[in-house]
């Protein structure tokens, strides 16, 4: 199976690695990764653990991914996962 591929501006393939999850338990709802994108990717969402809230982001959208890995470059707990994406 071939990966989905792009073109630099130059005519060079290169293969994007697209954000497929955010490790929930690792993620400290910052938002820097929020911040980073372009495309709408990313939500922040709450959970209740016992009387406390946690906040972490997911990939909410992945379709809308361009597979920049920006969002990865700025989070400081090194909590996504990205794959590349068969045709
Ligand atoms: S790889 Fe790029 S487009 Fe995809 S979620 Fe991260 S910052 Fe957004
Ligand atoms: S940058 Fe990392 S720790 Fe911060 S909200 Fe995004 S995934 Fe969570």
């Amino acid at each position: 199976m071939a990966s989905i591929t792009g073109l630099t501006r130059d005519g060079q393939v290169w293969t994007p690695k697209f954000a497929t999850s955010i490790n929930m338990d690792s993620c400290i709802g910052c938002g820097r990764c929020f911040k980073a994108c372009s495309k709408g990717v990313l939500v922040l969402d709450e959970v209740e653990i016992g009387d406390l809230e946690k906040s972490f982001m997911k990939v909410a959208y992945p379709g809308r991914c361009i597979g920049c890995g920006a969002c990865g470059r700025t989070c400081p707990k090194n909590c996504f996962t990205f794959e590349e994406i068969e045709l």
